[in-house]
């Protein structure tokens, strides 16, 4: 089985190109940030709890996430799966490096490089659906908050945590933790500039999914 895991800053384009992989591959979408909402809105034991954690754009405990996130992992089937948002911890990374290792799984690492700017005014304008989660750009894509979803008809709203305040806080946060990471994959990162158009973004992981099927069947 393969994996696909993206990191980057909040509003990289992590959430949109798990879409575009998990469509074309029929992969399994495991995206902490739309589990989590998902708990929030229906108001279960496990929303409360992170509901703070969320609101204020501060990172929920590393033991409770890999509880959500195993747990989530071991009802799922065995198609490939693309990491959207985990890991955010050096913990996180190596509970995951140990998953894959114990059920064979080969994972590709990317980073999204992008700076405060570049996300400043994507998450000004991003609105979404908390029906299929699918990520729009107000002016891009012509959309507001309350029109019907394109895709499934749900309202399109805007992430209580999307306002300026507590994205700083969320970068601040992402770049303190991601040094560790990246140095616990050491090599295994693939950097992909990301503030660039979706589609091109997209053909560069594309391009390093290939090179690593060769490297594979070469070795
Ligand atoms: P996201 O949609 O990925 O931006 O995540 C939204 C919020 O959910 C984050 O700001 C955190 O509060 C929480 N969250 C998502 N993923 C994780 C994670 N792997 N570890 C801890 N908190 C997380």
């Amino acid at each position: 089985m393969d994996a696909v895991v993206l990191l980057g800053a909040p509003g990289s384009g992590k959430g949109t190109q798990t879409a575009k992989l998990c469509e074309e591959f029929n992969y399994n979408r495991v995206s902490t940030g739309d589990i989590i909402r998902f708990e929030i809105r229906e108001r279960t034991l496990f929303g409360k709890t992170v509901e703070e954690y969320q609101a204020k754009g501060l990172l929920v405990p590393d033991d409770t996430v890999c509880e959500m996130v195993f747990s989530y992992l071991s009802r799922i089937d065995g198609r490939g799966l693309v990491f959207d948002g985990f890991p955010r911890t050096l913990f996180q990374a190596q509970m995951l490096d140990s998953f894959f290792c114990e059920r064979d799984i080969r994972g590709l690492v990317f980073l999204f490089d992008v700076t405060f700017e570049n996300i400043e005014s994507r998450i000004v304008n991003r609105v979404s659906c908390p029906g299929c989660n699918t990520v729009f750009n107000r002016s891009l894509d012509r959309l507001e908050a309350g029109v019907p979803c394109p895709r499934c008809g749900t309202g399109i709203g805007v992430r209580q945590d999307d306002t300026i305040e507590v994205l700083r806080n969320r970068y601040d946060i992402f770049r303190r933790e991601v040094d560790p990471i990246l140095g616990f994959y050491g090599r295994k990162v693939h950097v992909i500039p990301g503030n660039r158009p979706a589609d091109e973004v997209y053909l560069d992981i594309i391009k390093q999914m290939n090179f690593s099927v060769l490297d594979s069947l070469n070795s």
